[in-house]
């Protein structure tokens, strides 16, 4: 489980999915799969609010270690477009 408190601890993960690109598919509302698409490599990304502080968790190695993998990165740039389109529709 990793806390996201500020977006530098997820720089480094956010330029390496931006090398890697990989391919972010919803299974619900803080559920991703994400999928290297040259490896083929699959990796379940859940991101969950806990009293006020928001966590994100990653089924790859360094992810159950608590590292802020790029697969959490691609995960939460996703988690947090679906939020805003949520929040725009609860007018
Ligand atoms: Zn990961």
């Amino acid at each position: 489980m990793i806390q996201l408190t500020s977006a530098d601890k997820l720089t480094n993960a956010i330029s390496k999915a931006r090398t890697v690109k990989p391919l972010v598919r919803v299974n619900r509302f803080g559920s991703y799969t994400v999928i290297n698409k040259a490896t083929g490599a699959t990796y379940t990304v859940e991101c969950a609010k806990r009293d006020g502080k928001r966590f994100a968790s990653c089924s790859c190695v360094a992810g159950t270690r608590g590292k802020a993998c790029y697969h959490v990165a691609a995960a939460v740039s996703a988690h947090m477009q679906l939020a805003a389109e949520r929040a725009a529709l609860n007018f």
